[in-house]
């Protein structure tokens, strides 16, 4: 999508948050099914991920030790495009070697963010090593990404809500909507 002024409004609930609820715990099933007994560190992507990693978190429960952590990088600020440049604003806490790490995000849109925080974790010697999206969007893929955890793939929409902004705005929103112009 272009860089735009124009002024935004909601315009029809995308996924509601029972439809989100169910697959974040469909997800965390299958998290448990390959991690359980053992640690894992969910690294979280400040901020759209914020609200998806809770949840996450909360659904995985007791079964699998987990840790929590968080990486920031340069975003699209009040945008809707991509600049295809990542710059990290803050690493994570833990060092990776020889831990179990899911590298949580909140959409995967171009794949560029996603591929290059991959590889930048890989290079540290994590033990496993996964990718986990809320949402993807096929058709605006430009990089091929692993993901190992996908809740859905969405239409080239821009969208927001549980933790997704638009300008810093919506992200508490409990569901996914769509948004329009005017
Ligand atoms: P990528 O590097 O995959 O192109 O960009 C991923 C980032 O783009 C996401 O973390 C998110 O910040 C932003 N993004 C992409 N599509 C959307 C969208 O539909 N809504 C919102 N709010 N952000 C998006």
């Amino acid at each position: 999508m272009e860089e735009t002024d124009v002024s935004l409004r909601l315009d029809a609930i995308l996924l509601s948050r029972e439809t989100i609820h169910k697959r974040v715990s469909e997800l965390a099933a299958e998290i448990i099914d390959e991690f359980r007994g053992s640690e894992l560190i969910l690294v979280g992507v400040l901020k759209g991920a914020v609200i998806f990693m809770s949840d996450l978190a909360r659904a995985i429960g007791g079964e699998v030790d987990v840790r929590m952590d968080f990486m920031a990088v340069s975003s699209y600020g009040n945008s809707m495009s991509s600049s295809g440049a990542v710059k990290i604003v803050k690493d994570i806490d833990t060092p990776a070697e020889g831990k179990n790490i899911i590298l949580v995000e909140d959409i995967m849109d171009t794949g560029l963010t996603l591929s290059y925080l991959g590889d930048m974790i890989m290079a540290r010697n994590p033990s496993k090593f996964k990718i986990c999206v809320l949402l993807e969007k096929p058709e605006r893929k430009k990089v091929e990404c692993a993901i190992a955890y996908r809740g859905f793939s969405i239409p080239d929409k821009f969208v927001v809500g549980y933790g997704l902004d638009c300008a810093g705005k919506w992200r508490n929103l409990p569901d996914i909507w769509r948004v329009a112009e005017g």
